[in-house]
């Protein structure tokens, strides 16, 4: 792990740590609190899409662990948030390996808990941006702890409403995906604009005035990032309805308007 002093940047709110406070952690500054609360004024159920996605995270993480997948590929990590993915992943296989991905300088200062795995298995971090895949493999293939000759699930959680349309986020999943051996799997989350056009437009504004990009999508264009993976049932959900058996239930379940992620589990030929 490359330990560097950076600029946290706490004038400016930054995506992991609005999420980090909605969710109610305490890795956030006033810049960040401000925003998450204009955000929360223009859709008041702002704090229900993080919760339902971290809910999502471990319910997928589980059920890949559950069909033998053994190494993770986290990008968008966040600011780590018990239980992280090797904390699931572990406690269904302890040899299970995990590198984690994340370009915000706050999420590497905090990566310490991300390297707490189980003694059979490795975790690792990188900090680099999604946009730049050739930087991310060549870290993975230099870090060692994945065997990409052997099947990984690619996690990207909650991550690609922060690229725009002109990054070609689906040629950059199409990248990814294409750097994985057969009988890998590819986890998405995304925020989705379908029930609430409005407030989720008055939400971006918020992000894009302070210089950050959010780009909620609509169904078909989230659809587009499953192109030609075989989507492992049931399909592309909002997420509390994707295999709720694997969790546990939020009360009282929360509308789709509410929720306002989808989410999907599809697996590379
Ligand atoms: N996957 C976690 C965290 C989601 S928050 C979860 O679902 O709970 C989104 C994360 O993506 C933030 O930590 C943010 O820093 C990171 N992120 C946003 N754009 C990125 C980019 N271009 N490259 C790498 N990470 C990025």
């Amino acid at each position: 792990m490359i330990h560097r002093v950076t600029d946290l940047q706490t004038h400016r709110p930054h995506p992991a740590r609005v999420y980090d406070y909605l969710l109610g952690g305490k890795d956030n500054f006033a810049a960040d609190r401000e925003a998450a609360e204009r955000g929360l004024k223009a859709n008041p159920d702002s704090r229900i899409p993080p919760r339902e996605n971290r809910l999502f995270l471990r319910r997928a993480v589980r059920f890949l662990a559950e069909q033998g997948i053994d190494q993770f590929l986290d990008i968008g990590t966040g600011i780590p948030s018990a239980p992280n993915v090797h904390h699931v992943a572990q406690d269904i296989n302890s040899r299970a390996r995990i590198v984690y991905v994340d370009n915000d300088p706050i999420v590497l200062a905090h990566a310490r808990a991300l390297l707490t795995s189980h003694p059979d298995g490795k975790t690792d971090y990188i900090d680099a941006d999604l946009r730049d895949v050739d930087a991310i493999l060549d870290a993975v293939r230099r870090s060692g702890t994945l065997d990409l000759n052997r099947p990984v699930g690619l996690l990207l959680i909650a991550i690609l409403h922060f690229l725009g349309d002109e990054d070609d986020p689906w040629g950059i999943v199409e990248r990814l995906l294409a750097a994985l051996p057969a009988g890998s799997y590819l986890v998405l989350s995304h925020l989705t604009g379908d029930f609430r056009p409005e407030a989720w437009e008055k939400v971006a504004e918020v992000y894009r005035n302070q210089g950050v990009t959010m780009r909620v999508r609509s169904r078909a264009e989230i659809e587009r990032f499953l192109t030609g993976l075989d989507l492992v049932e049931p399909g592309l959900r909002i997420v509390p309805a994707w295999r709720p058996d694997l969790g546990e239930p939020t009360e009282p379940a929360p509308s789709d308007a509410q929720v306002s992620v989808y989410g999907a589990v599809a697996r590379y030929r």
